[in-house]
Protein backbone atom coordinates (compact mmCIF):
# COMPACT_ATOMS: atom_id res chain seq x y z
CA UNK A 1 0.00 0.00 0.00
CA UNK A 2 1.24 3.20 -1.19
CA UNK A 3 1.79 5.92 1.99
CA UNK A 4 1.66 9.48 0.88
CA UNK A 5 3.86 11.90 3.56
CA UNK A 6 4.48 15.40 3.46
CA UNK A 7 7.18 17.30 1.59
CA UNK A 8 9.35 20.17 3.77
CA UNK A 9 11.91 21.44 2.75
CA UNK A 10 12.81 19.32 -0.19
CA UNK A 11 12.10 15.70 1.69
CA UNK A 12 9.27 13.82 2.50
CA UNK A 13 8.69 13.69 5.97
CA UNK A 14 6.26 10.99 7.53
CA UNK A 15 3.80 12.05 10.09
CA UNK A 16 2.41 10.31 13.33
CA UNK A 17 -1.10 9.45 12.89
CA UNK A 18 -1.75 7.93 9.68
CA UNK A 19 -5.36 8.49 7.94
CA UNK A 20 -6.65 6.63 4.75
CA UNK A 21 -7.39 7.95 0.94
CA UNK A 22 -10.29 6.47 -0.36
CA UNK A 23 -11.50 5.25 -3.80
CA UNK A 24 -14.58 6.85 -4.32
CA UNK A 25 -15.54 4.61 -7.15
CA UNK A 26 -15.43 1.49 -4.61
CA UNK A 27 -14.41 2.38 -1.47
CA UNK A 28 -11.46 0.64 -0.89
CA UNK A 29 -8.29 2.51 0.72
CA UNK A 30 -5.91 3.87 -2.09
CA UNK A 31 -3.07 4.90 -0.07
CA UNK A 32 -2.39 6.01 3.49
CA UNK A 33 -1.77 9.47 3.77
CA UNK A 34 0.15 10.89 7.05
CA UNK A 35 -1.16 13.96 9.10
CA UNK A 36 1.49 16.80 9.67
CA UNK A 37 1.53 18.00 12.84
CA UNK A 38 1.83 21.59 13.72
CA UNK A 39 5.17 21.06 14.45
CA UNK A 40 5.61 20.02 11.21
CA UNK A 41 3.66 22.76 9.59
CA UNK A 42 6.30 25.30 11.53
CA UNK A 43 8.88 23.33 10.10
CA UNK A 44 7.17 24.20 6.34
CA UNK A 45 6.46 27.40 7.06
CA UNK A 46 10.34 27.83 7.93
CA UNK A 47 11.49 26.30 4.90
CA UNK A 48 9.45 28.09 2.70
CA UNK A 49 11.17 31.54 4.68
CA UNK A 50 14.40 29.82 3.80
CA UNK A 51 14.41 29.46 0.36
CA UNK A 52 13.18 33.12 -0.29
CA UNK A 53 16.46 34.01 1.47
CA UNK A 54 18.31 31.52 -0.90
CA UNK A 55 18.95 30.83 -4.82
CA UNK A 56 15.45 31.22 -5.79
CA UNK A 57 15.16 34.92 -4.05
CA UNK A 58 17.74 35.95 -6.27
CA UNK A 59 16.49 34.59 -9.45
CA UNK A 60 14.71 36.82 -11.84
CA UNK A 61 11.01 36.43 -13.69
CA UNK A 62 12.83 35.16 -16.58
CA UNK A 63 14.91 32.65 -14.62
CA UNK A 64 11.76 31.30 -13.05
CA UNK A 65 9.83 31.72 -15.99
CA UNK A 66 12.33 28.54 -17.22
CA UNK A 67 11.55 26.64 -13.74
CA UNK A 68 7.73 26.71 -14.28
CA UNK A 69 7.85 25.87 -17.95
CA UNK A 70 9.96 22.68 -16.74
CA UNK A 71 7.58 21.89 -14.35
CA UNK A 72 5.39 22.04 -17.27
CA UNK A 73 7.07 19.84 -18.86
CA UNK A 74 7.72 17.85 -15.98
CA UNK A 75 3.74 17.14 -15.40
CA UNK A 76 3.59 16.21 -19.68
CA UNK A 77 6.64 13.49 -19.00
CA UNK A 78 4.23 11.61 -15.80
CA UNK A 79 0.80 12.61 -17.50
CA UNK A 80 -0.31 8.86 -17.22
CA UNK A 81 0.76 8.42 -13.64
CA UNK A 82 -1.18 12.11 -12.80
CA UNK A 83 -4.15 10.79 -14.67
CA UNK A 84 -3.95 7.59 -12.42
CA UNK A 85 -3.16 9.37 -9.30
CA UNK A 86 -6.12 11.75 -9.94
CA UNK A 87 -8.61 9.20 -11.02
CA UNK A 88 -7.95 6.82 -7.82
CA UNK A 89 -8.86 9.69 -5.52
CA UNK A 90 -11.50 11.45 -7.16
CA UNK A 91 -13.48 8.69 -8.81
CA UNK A 92 -13.72 11.06 -11.86
CA UNK A 93 -13.58 9.17 -15.46
CA UNK A 94 -10.49 8.57 -17.08
CA UNK A 95 -11.37 10.68 -20.03
CA UNK A 96 -11.91 13.66 -17.95
CA UNK A 97 -8.87 13.91 -16.10
CA UNK A 98 -6.91 13.29 -19.71
CA UNK A 99 -9.04 15.96 -20.94
CA UNK A 100 -9.27 18.49 -18.20
CA UNK A 101 -7.25 17.87 -14.98
CA UNK A 102 -4.07 17.06 -16.20
CA UNK A 103 -3.64 19.00 -19.25
CA UNK A 104 -4.54 22.52 -17.46
CA UNK A 105 -1.96 21.58 -14.36
CA UNK A 106 0.51 21.67 -17.11
CA UNK A 107 -1.19 24.87 -18.55
CA UNK A 108 -1.00 26.68 -15.52
CA UNK A 109 2.90 26.63 -14.98
CA UNK A 110 2.87 27.97 -19.08
CA UNK A 111 0.44 30.59 -18.98
CA UNK A 112 2.05 31.96 -15.83
CA UNK A 113 5.86 31.79 -16.77
CA UNK A 114 4.41 33.43 -20.24
CA UNK A 115 2.31 36.34 -17.60
CA UNK A 116 4.89 36.96 -15.44
CA UNK A 117 7.44 37.36 -18.70
CA UNK A 118 5.22 40.19 -20.23
CA UNK A 119 4.14 41.84 -17.35
CA UNK A 120 4.62 45.14 -17.32
CA UNK A 121 5.19 48.05 -14.34
CA UNK A 122 2.71 51.09 -13.69
CA UNK A 123 4.64 54.87 -14.28
CA UNK A 124 3.61 58.15 -13.56
CA UNK A 125 4.96 61.36 -14.42
CA UNK A 126 4.02 64.28 -12.18
CA UNK A 127 3.57 67.78 -12.54
CA UNK A 128 4.63 69.89 -8.91
CA UNK A 129 3.29 73.10 -8.65
CA UNK A 130 6.83 74.86 -8.45
CA UNK A 131 7.32 73.42 -11.90
CA UNK A 132 9.42 70.34 -11.28
CA UNK A 133 8.39 66.81 -11.90
CA UNK A 134 8.20 63.50 -9.62
CA UNK A 135 8.50 59.92 -11.39
CA UNK A 136 6.33 57.65 -9.75
CA UNK A 137 6.98 53.51 -10.93
CA UNK A 138 5.88 50.53 -8.93
CA UNK A 139 8.44 47.34 -8.34
CA UNK A 140 6.94 44.18 -7.92
CA UNK A 141 8.08 41.57 -5.10
CA UNK A 142 7.34 38.72 -4.32
CA UNK A 143 4.51 38.59 -0.96
CA UNK A 144 6.62 35.87 0.55
CA UNK A 145 5.91 32.77 2.37
CA UNK A 146 1.99 31.75 0.49
CA UNK A 147 -0.85 29.13 2.05
CA UNK A 148 -2.32 27.45 -0.22
CA UNK A 149 -5.42 25.80 0.65
CA UNK A 150 -7.09 23.25 -1.92
CA UNK A 151 -10.41 21.23 -2.39
CA UNK A 152 -10.95 17.92 -4.01
CA UNK A 153 -13.06 18.28 -6.89
CA UNK A 154 -10.32 19.47 -9.31
CA UNK A 155 -7.52 18.85 -6.87
CA UNK A 156 -4.33 19.61 -9.04
CA UNK A 157 -5.99 21.89 -11.56
CA UNK A 158 -6.88 24.22 -8.85
CA UNK A 159 -3.66 23.95 -6.65
CA UNK A 160 -1.84 24.25 -9.82
CA UNK A 161 -3.73 27.43 -10.59
CA UNK A 162 -2.23 29.06 -7.28
CA UNK A 163 1.04 27.25 -6.90
CA UNK A 164 2.07 28.72 -10.51
CA UNK A 165 1.39 31.46 -10.38
CA UNK A 166 2.66 32.13 -6.86
CA UNK A 167 5.95 31.18 -7.60
CA UNK A 168 5.74 33.44 -11.04
CA UNK A 169 6.37 35.71 -8.59
CA UNK A 170 9.13 34.21 -6.69
CA UNK A 171 6.97 33.23 -3.23
CA UNK A 172 7.42 30.18 -1.38
CA UNK A 173 4.59 28.48 -0.68
CA UNK A 174 3.38 26.19 1.45
CA UNK A 175 -0.01 23.66 0.02
CA UNK A 176 -2.12 21.68 2.04
CA UNK A 177 -4.38 19.23 -0.29
CA UNK A 178 -7.42 17.96 0.56
CA UNK A 179 -7.74 15.04 2.65
CA UNK A 180 -10.05 13.79 0.21
CA UNK A 181 -7.15 13.99 -2.63
CA UNK A 182 -3.83 14.18 -1.38
CA UNK A 183 -2.03 12.40 -4.63
CA UNK A 184 -1.26 14.85 -6.78
CA UNK A 185 0.01 16.88 -4.78
CA UNK A 186 2.60 14.96 -3.26
CA UNK A 187 3.65 13.62 -7.37
CA UNK A 188 3.75 17.24 -8.43
CA UNK A 189 6.76 17.55 -5.58
CA UNK A 190 8.59 14.97 -7.09
CA UNK A 191 8.05 16.85 -10.31
CA UNK A 192 9.82 20.03 -8.16
CA UNK A 193 11.92 18.14 -7.59
CA UNK A 194 13.18 17.19 -11.18
CA UNK A 195 13.12 20.25 -12.38
CA UNK A 196 15.12 21.80 -10.23
CA UNK A 197 12.83 24.20 -7.67
CA UNK A 198 15.53 24.46 -4.75
CA UNK A 199 14.49 22.82 -1.38
CA UNK A 200 11.65 25.00 0.81
CA UNK A 201 9.75 26.62 -2.34
CA UNK A 202 7.33 24.09 -2.70
CA UNK A 203 5.97 22.18 0.36
CA UNK A 204 2.95 20.11 1.17
CA UNK A 205 1.43 19.41 4.24
CA UNK A 206 -1.27 16.74 4.57
CA UNK A 207 -4.25 16.56 7.12
CA UNK A 208 -7.69 17.94 7.57
CA UNK A 209 -8.72 21.48 8.56
CA UNK A 210 -10.33 22.40 11.97
CA UNK A 211 -7.35 21.61 14.26
CA UNK A 212 -5.05 20.19 11.75
CA UNK A 213 -2.81 21.20 9.04
CA UNK A 214 -5.37 23.58 7.57
CA UNK A 215 -5.82 25.53 10.32
CA UNK A 216 -2.17 25.08 11.64
CA UNK A 217 -1.20 26.96 8.27
CA UNK A 218 -3.70 29.72 7.54
CA UNK A 219 -3.31 31.18 11.33
CA UNK A 220 0.55 30.26 11.01
CA UNK A 221 1.93 33.83 12.29
CA UNK A 222 5.06 33.27 9.29
CA UNK A 223 2.70 32.48 6.54
CA UNK A 224 1.72 36.02 4.59
CA UNK A 225 -0.94 35.55 2.56
CA UNK A 226 -3.67 32.78 2.12
CA UNK A 227 -5.23 31.98 -1.15
CA UNK A 228 -7.95 28.90 -1.03
CA UNK A 229 -10.63 27.30 -2.77
CA UNK A 230 -13.25 25.62 -1.42
CA UNK A 231 -16.80 25.89 0.69
CA UNK A 232 -17.75 29.28 2.18
CA UNK A 233 -18.10 28.28 5.53
CA UNK A 234 -14.72 27.17 5.13
CA UNK A 235 -13.63 30.47 3.77
CA UNK A 236 -15.48 32.55 7.07
CA UNK A 237 -13.24 30.19 9.29
CA UNK A 238 -10.06 30.97 7.28
CA UNK A 239 -11.14 34.69 7.42
CA UNK A 240 -11.25 34.28 11.01
CA UNK A 241 -7.99 32.98 11.32
CA UNK A 242 -6.04 35.13 9.11
CA UNK A 243 -7.48 38.39 11.11
CA UNK A 244 -4.67 38.75 14.05
CA UNK A 245 -2.45 38.90 11.58
CA UNK A 246 -4.00 40.65 9.29
CA UNK A 247 -3.38 38.35 6.02
CA UNK A 248 -4.66 39.65 2.72
CA UNK A 249 -6.79 36.62 1.13
CA UNK A 250 -8.09 35.62 -1.79
CA UNK A 251 -10.90 33.37 -2.00
CA UNK A 252 -13.09 31.17 -4.72
CA UNK A 253 -15.65 29.95 -3.15
CA UNK A 254 -19.07 28.16 -3.29
CA UNK A 255 -21.80 28.52 -6.47
CA UNK A 256 -25.64 28.09 -6.72
CA UNK A 257 -25.26 29.25 -10.43
CA UNK A 258 -27.65 30.33 -12.99
CA UNK A 259 -28.36 29.24 -16.54
CA UNK A 260 -30.69 31.14 -18.38
CA UNK A 261 -32.06 29.62 -21.75
CA UNK A 262 -34.05 31.26 -24.03
CA UNK A 263 -36.45 30.06 -26.50
CA UNK A 264 -34.38 31.57 -29.13
CA UNK A 265 -31.35 29.54 -28.64
CA UNK A 266 -29.66 26.94 -30.76
CA UNK A 267 -31.74 24.41 -29.21
CA UNK A 268 -28.96 21.24 -29.42
CA UNK A 269 -25.56 23.09 -28.61
CA UNK A 270 -27.77 24.74 -25.77
CA UNK A 271 -28.35 20.88 -24.44
CA UNK A 272 -24.94 19.51 -25.43
CA UNK A 273 -23.41 22.62 -23.45
CA UNK A 274 -25.82 22.05 -19.89
CA UNK A 275 -25.75 18.85 -19.99
CA UNK A 276 -21.84 19.38 -19.27
CA UNK A 277 -23.02 22.29 -16.71
CA UNK A 278 -24.87 20.36 -14.90
CA UNK A 279 -23.24 16.91 -14.54
CA UNK A 280 -19.85 17.30 -15.59
CA UNK A 281 -17.19 15.52 -12.79
CA UNK A 282 -20.68 14.36 -11.44
CA UNK A 283 -21.67 17.83 -11.08
CA UNK A 284 -18.43 18.79 -8.40
CA UNK A 285 -17.59 22.08 -10.88
CA UNK A 286 -17.91 25.54 -8.32
CA UNK A 287 -18.83 26.86 -11.78
CA UNK A 288 -21.94 23.85 -12.40
CA UNK A 289 -25.38 24.95 -13.06
CA UNK A 290 -27.76 24.38 -10.08
CA UNK A 291 -30.64 26.80 -11.03
CA UNK A 292 -31.75 26.16 -14.88
CA UNK A 293 -33.86 28.91 -15.97
CA UNK A 294 -35.75 28.09 -19.58
CA UNK A 295 -38.51 30.46 -21.58
CA UNK A 296 -41.64 28.90 -20.95
CA UNK A 297 -42.27 28.62 -24.95
CA UNK A 298 -39.64 25.69 -24.80
CA UNK A 299 -39.34 24.40 -21.24
CA UNK A 300 -40.91 20.97 -21.88
CA UNK A 301 -39.14 20.26 -24.60
CA UNK A 302 -35.94 21.15 -22.23
CA UNK A 303 -36.36 19.31 -19.86
CA UNK A 304 -37.30 16.15 -21.96
CA UNK A 305 -34.03 17.07 -23.80
CA UNK A 306 -31.89 17.06 -20.55
CA UNK A 307 -33.62 14.34 -19.28
CA UNK A 308 -32.13 11.83 -22.39
CA UNK A 309 -28.80 13.21 -21.45
CA UNK A 310 -28.60 12.42 -17.82
CA UNK A 311 -30.08 8.66 -19.44
CA UNK A 312 -27.36 8.87 -21.55
CA UNK A 313 -24.26 9.05 -19.04
CA UNK A 314 -22.28 5.75 -18.23
CA UNK A 315 -21.85 5.46 -14.87
CA UNK A 316 -19.12 2.87 -15.44
CA UNK A 317 -15.32 2.29 -13.86
CA UNK A 318 -13.67 5.22 -13.70
CA UNK A 319 -10.74 3.95 -15.47
CA UNK A 320 -12.94 2.57 -18.36
CA UNK A 321 -12.62 4.12 -21.74
CA UNK A 322 -16.31 4.90 -21.95
CA UNK A 323 -17.33 5.70 -18.54
CA UNK A 324 -18.90 9.47 -18.67
CA UNK A 325 -19.93 9.81 -14.81
CA UNK A 326 -17.83 8.73 -11.66
CA UNK A 327 -19.15 8.61 -8.19
CA UNK A 328 -19.22 11.44 -5.49
CA UNK A 329 -16.00 11.86 -3.89
CA UNK A 330 -17.05 10.17 -0.22
CA UNK A 331 -19.56 8.54 1.46
CA UNK A 332 -20.13 11.99 3.52
CA UNK A 333 -20.75 13.81 0.73
CA UNK A 334 -22.67 11.63 -1.36
CA UNK A 335 -25.18 11.44 2.33
CA UNK A 336 -25.25 15.22 2.08
CA UNK A 337 -26.27 15.34 -1.69
CA UNK A 338 -29.08 12.56 -1.01
CA UNK A 339 -29.91 14.53 2.27
CA UNK A 340 -30.77 16.98 -0.44
CA UNK A 341 -32.77 14.91 -3.20
CA UNK A 342 -35.12 13.88 0.14
CA UNK A 343 -35.33 17.16 1.31
CA UNK A 344 -36.30 18.67 -2.24
CA UNK A 345 -39.15 15.74 -1.97
CA UNK A 346 -40.34 17.44 0.88
CA UNK A 347 -40.28 20.68 -0.63
CA UNK A 348 -42.44 19.13 -3.47
CA UNK A 349 -40.16 18.87 -6.19
CA UNK A 350 -40.81 16.52 -8.94
CA UNK A 351 -38.87 14.06 -10.12
CA UNK A 352 -38.09 14.73 -13.40
CA UNK A 353 -34.96 11.77 -13.42
CA UNK A 354 -33.16 9.80 -10.50
CA UNK A 355 -33.20 11.21 -7.21
CA UNK A 356 -31.23 7.84 -6.11
CA UNK A 357 -28.51 5.21 -6.03
CA UNK A 358 -27.19 3.68 -9.13
CA UNK A 359 -26.86 -0.42 -8.43
CA UNK A 360 -24.65 -2.12 -10.38
CA UNK A 361 -23.87 -5.75 -9.01
CA UNK A 362 -20.41 -4.94 -8.27
CA UNK A 363 -17.33 -3.17 -6.74
CA UNK A 364 -19.45 0.02 -7.44
CA UNK A 365 -21.98 -0.54 -5.14
CA UNK A 366 -19.38 -0.40 -2.29
CA UNK A 367 -18.50 3.36 -3.92
CA UNK A 368 -20.42 7.05 -3.67
CA UNK A 369 -22.42 6.94 -6.90
CA UNK A 370 -25.95 8.95 -7.25
CA UNK A 371 -28.43 9.61 -10.16
CA UNK A 372 -27.89 12.20 -12.63
CA UNK A 373 -31.07 14.37 -11.27
CA UNK A 374 -33.79 16.62 -12.74
CA UNK A 375 -36.22 18.54 -10.80
CA UNK A 376 -38.56 20.94 -11.18
CA UNK A 377 -41.98 22.59 -9.35
CA UNK A 378 -40.06 23.93 -6.64
CA UNK A 379 -40.63 27.23 -5.41
CA UNK A 380 -37.96 29.71 -5.55
CA UNK A 381 -37.38 30.35 -1.60
CA UNK A 382 -36.95 26.07 -1.19
CA UNK A 383 -33.54 25.53 0.07
CA UNK A 384 -32.60 23.11 -2.68
CA UNK A 385 -33.18 26.01 -4.97
CA UNK A 386 -31.28 28.26 -2.34
CA UNK A 387 -28.27 26.29 -1.47
CA UNK A 388 -25.49 24.81 -3.10
CA UNK A 389 -25.65 20.96 -3.44
CA UNK A 390 -22.94 19.93 -5.47
CA UNK A 391 -23.88 16.70 -7.05
CA UNK A 392 -25.08 15.86 -10.55
CA UNK A 393 -28.49 17.67 -10.25
CA UNK A 394 -30.22 20.71 -11.07
CA UNK A 395 -33.55 22.23 -10.55
CA UNK A 396 -35.42 23.45 -13.86
CA UNK A 397 -37.82 26.37 -13.85
CA UNK A 398 -40.00 28.39 -16.59
CA UNK A 399 -39.53 32.14 -17.37
CA UNK A 400 -41.89 34.33 -19.28
CA UNK A 401 -39.81 37.46 -19.70
CA UNK A 402 -36.20 38.74 -20.14
CA UNK A 403 -36.85 41.06 -17.06
CA UNK A 404 -38.26 37.90 -15.15
CA UNK A 405 -35.07 35.79 -15.92
CA UNK A 406 -32.35 38.02 -14.61
CA UNK A 407 -34.11 38.50 -11.46
CA UNK A 408 -34.82 34.73 -10.77
CA UNK A 409 -30.79 34.14 -11.90
CA UNK A 410 -30.10 37.22 -9.46
CA UNK A 411 -32.08 35.97 -6.52
CA UNK A 412 -28.81 34.14 -4.60
CA UNK A 413 -26.60 35.20 -2.26
CA UNK A 414 -23.94 33.29 -4.19
CA UNK A 415 -22.26 34.96 -7.68
CA UNK A 416 -19.74 32.87 -9.42
CA UNK A 417 -20.59 31.98 -12.66
CA UNK A 418 -24.14 32.05 -15.16
CA UNK A 419 -24.60 31.10 -18.32
CA UNK A 420 -26.99 32.77 -21.03
CA UNK A 421 -28.27 30.73 -24.10
CA UNK A 422 -29.30 32.67 -26.35
CA UNK A 423 -29.01 33.63 -30.42
CA UNK A 424 -29.97 37.21 -30.64
CA UNK A 425 -26.84 39.07 -29.96
CA UNK A 426 -27.84 42.07 -28.46
CA UNK A 427 -29.96 40.17 -26.34
CA UNK A 428 -26.70 38.86 -24.75
CA UNK A 429 -25.24 41.92 -24.43
CA UNK A 430 -28.07 42.93 -23.18
CA UNK A 431 -28.51 40.47 -19.99
CA UNK A 432 -24.93 39.24 -19.65
CA UNK A 433 -23.56 42.67 -17.94
CA UNK A 434 -26.53 42.19 -16.04
CA UNK A 435 -25.68 38.57 -14.01
CA UNK A 436 -24.47 38.88 -10.37
CA UNK A 437 -21.39 36.89 -10.88
CA UNK A 438 -17.78 37.13 -11.42
CA UNK A 439 -17.98 34.96 -14.77
CA UNK A 440 -20.84 35.14 -17.25
CA UNK A 441 -20.51 32.69 -20.52
CA UNK A 442 -22.93 33.20 -23.25
CA UNK A 443 -23.52 29.95 -25.31
CA UNK A 444 -20.72 28.54 -23.53
CA UNK A 445 -19.69 27.12 -20.44
CA UNK A 446 -16.41 26.47 -18.59
CA UNK A 447 -14.64 28.17 -21.63
CA UNK A 448 -11.43 29.54 -19.82
CA UNK A 449 -8.93 31.46 -20.78
CA UNK A 450 -6.44 32.01 -18.00
CA UNK A 451 -5.63 35.18 -18.82
CA UNK A 452 -9.28 36.47 -17.77
CA UNK A 453 -10.42 37.66 -13.91
CA UNK A 454 -11.80 34.66 -12.45
CA UNK A 455 -13.73 34.64 -8.92
CA UNK A 456 -17.11 35.46 -7.42
CA UNK A 457 -19.43 37.90 -6.03
CA UNK A 458 -21.22 37.55 -2.93
CA UNK A 459 -20.40 34.35 -0.72
CA UNK A 460 -18.58 33.07 -3.81
CA UNK A 461 -15.19 34.79 -2.83
CA UNK A 462 -12.97 37.61 -2.11
CA UNK A 463 -11.11 38.98 -5.22
CA UNK A 464 -9.73 37.88 -8.78
CA UNK A 465 -7.16 35.18 -9.93
CA UNK A 466 -6.17 34.89 -13.49
CA UNK A 467 -3.75 36.42 -15.88
CA UNK A 468 -2.52 40.13 -13.97
CA UNK A 469 -4.83 39.49 -11.07
CA UNK A 470 -3.03 36.65 -10.03
CA UNK A 471 0.14 38.61 -10.31
CA UNK A 472 -1.20 41.41 -8.18
CA UNK A 473 -2.50 38.79 -5.50
CA UNK A 474 0.82 37.10 -5.09
CA UNK A 475 3.04 40.33 -5.12
CA UNK A 476 3.53 43.49 -3.08
CA UNK A 477 4.17 46.37 -5.29
CA UNK A 478 6.22 49.06 -3.81
CA UNK A 479 5.65 52.72 -5.29
CA UNK A 480 9.09 54.50 -5.65
CA UNK A 481 8.60 58.46 -5.93
CA UNK A 482 11.56 60.26 -7.44
CA UNK A 483 11.76 64.13 -7.38
CA UNK A 484 13.62 65.15 -10.41
P1 LIG B 1 -13.95 22.52 1.99
O1 LIG B 1 -14.11 23.97 2.30
O2 LIG B 1 -14.62 21.53 2.85
O3 LIG B 1 -12.39 22.13 2.04
C1 LIG B 1 -11.45 22.77 1.23
C2 LIG B 1 -10.09 22.70 1.91
O4 LIG B 1 -10.12 23.46 3.10
C3 LIG B 1 -9.65 21.29 2.30
O5 LIG B 1 -8.28 21.17 2.03
C4 LIG B 1 -9.92 21.28 3.80
O6 LIG B 1 -9.11 20.38 4.51
C5 LIG B 1 -9.59 22.71 4.18
N1 LIG B 1 -10.20 23.21 5.41
C6 LIG B 1 -11.41 22.90 5.92
N2 LIG B 1 -11.63 23.60 7.06
C7 LIG B 1 -10.53 24.38 7.26
C8 LIG B 1 -10.15 25.32 8.25
N3 LIG B 1 -10.96 25.62 9.27
N4 LIG B 1 -8.95 25.92 8.12
C9 LIG B 1 -8.13 25.65 7.10
N5 LIG B 1 -8.43 24.76 6.13
C10 LIG B 1 -9.62 24.13 6.20
O7 LIG B 1 -14.35 22.36 0.48
P2 LIG B 1 -14.47 21.01 -0.36
O8 LIG B 1 -15.64 20.25 0.16
O9 LIG B 1 -13.13 20.37 -0.42
O10 LIG B 1 -14.79 21.57 -1.84
C11 LIG B 1 -16.06 21.81 -2.32
C12 LIG B 1 -16.38 23.30 -2.25
O11 LIG B 1 -15.41 24.05 -2.95
C13 LIG B 1 -17.70 23.66 -2.90
O12 LIG B 1 -18.36 24.59 -2.08
C14 LIG B 1 -17.29 24.32 -4.21
O13 LIG B 1 -18.22 25.20 -4.76
C15 LIG B 1 -16.04 25.00 -3.79
N6 LIG B 1 -15.19 25.29 -4.96
C16 LIG B 1 -15.06 26.58 -5.40
C17 LIG B 1 -14.29 26.86 -6.51
C18 LIG B 1 -14.13 28.26 -7.05
O14 LIG B 1 -13.27 28.47 -7.89
N7 LIG B 1 -14.91 29.22 -6.61
C19 LIG B 1 -13.65 25.82 -7.17
C20 LIG B 1 -13.81 24.52 -6.69
C21 LIG B 1 -14.58 24.27 -5.58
Amino acid sequence: MKSLHSYIGGRFVPGKRGFADINPADGSVAATVTEASAEMVDEAVAAARKALHGEWGKLGARGRATVLYKIAEGIEKRFDCFVQAEVADTGKPLSLASRLDVPRAAANFRVFADVIKIAGLEAFETELPDGRRALNYTVRKPIGVVGIVTPWNLPLLLLTWKVAPALACGNAVVVKPSEETPATATLLAEVMQEAGVPDGVYNVVHGFGPNSAGEFLVSHPGVNAVTFTGESQTGASIMRACAPTVKPVSFELGGKNAAVIFADCDFDATIAGMSDAVFLNTGQVCLCAERVYVERRIFDRFVAALTERAKSYDLGWPMEPATSMGPLISKVHREKVLSYFDLAREEGATVVIGGGVPTFGDGRDSGFYVQPTIFTGLKESARCVKEEIFGPVCHVAPFDSEEEAVALANDTRYGLAASIWTSDLQRAHRVAPQMNAGITWVNCWFLRDLRTPFGGVGLSGIGREGGMHSLNFYSELNNICIRT
